[in-house]
């Protein structure tokens, strides 16, 4: 039997994989998976993205499924209205989520990650598959970004990044709807422009930090400003369920 174990490295806990040695970003060409897990992943992706378009255009018994009207203090959670006399309720739900995602982490690591969360879900599940079905595979991928720039490449890249942008405002739409409500959303798509500068500039603006998000940040969101990312550097031990190569076993 082959007992070989690859040594820790001794710096691979101090070193970011997607940095270079001078700390300028390697862009990532992550390569296709397949399998029972993925299709399982693929179909909950589906569900998730359905429910998290949908939220703010269902309605029930009159109010909508969810609003987080930060401007006029209204707030909906499965269609119960809370107003700010009912905050005490929102910070104890927000103590006991926070009680929850801790020791939920600290058990079953990064399923949330991969499962549930839409940064993951819009990446992998939407924004990854429409780069793949344009521009090829991982290896296509490399060879198109190291070529020179010649008119197939420019329209590769142009129809991928015009698709991203329209799926960026598409998001901004729900996002604001989710902030504002149906009604007042779709009177200010559907009003005169002149009438909702304000409420147009941000949708343009929303649809900039999504499409910078899903087009360049990427990976960058989990590891350096997702506050949840950040915290699982002590949350996970070596008991947690976290998908990673094992230093300590090393190759059998
Ligand atoms: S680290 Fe944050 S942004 Fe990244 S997948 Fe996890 S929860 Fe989502």
């Amino acid at each position: 039997m082959n007992t070989h174990v690859i040594p820790p490295q001794p710096d691979f806990r101090d070193t970011l994989p997607t940095a270079d040695a001078s700390g300028g970003r390697r862009w990532l060409y992550p390569r296709g998976i397949t399998g029972r897990l993925t299709q399982w992943r693929e179909a909950v992706a589906v569900v998730l993205l359905i429910a998290l378009l949908a939220g703010p255009f269902v309605w029930v018994d009159g109010h909508p499924l969810f609003l987080f009207n930060v401007l006029e203090r209204r707030f909906i959670f499965f269609g119960v209205p809370f107003w700010p006399q009912d905050f005490y309720l929102v910070a104890f739900g927000l103590v006991t989520f926070v009680v929850f995602i801790t020791l939920f982490t600290v058990v079953y690591g990064r399923v949330f990650c991969g499962w549930a969360c839409p940064q993951t879900i819009f990446m992998e599940m939407v924004f990854r598959k429409i780069e793949v079905w344009i521009e090829g595979d991982y290896t296509a991928r490399q060879r198109l970004d190291a070529a020179p720039w010649t008119t197939g490449k420019m329209a590769k890249k142009g129809l991928k990044h015009g698709v991203f942008l329209l799926i960026s405002f598409a998001i901004s739409n729900t996002f604001l709807a989710y902030i504002i409500g149906r009604d007042a959303w779709l009177t200010l798509v559907t009003d005169n422009p002149a009438g909702h500068v304000g409420g147009l500039a941000t949708m343009l603006v929303f649809t900039g930090i999504f499409y910078l998000v899903f087009a360049r940040l990427r990976e960058i969101v989990c590891n350096t400003i997702c506050p949840y990312g950040r915290l699982q550097g002590v949350l996970l031990d070596k008991n947690s369920l976290v998908v990673a190569y094992d230093y300590i076993r090393g190759e059998p």
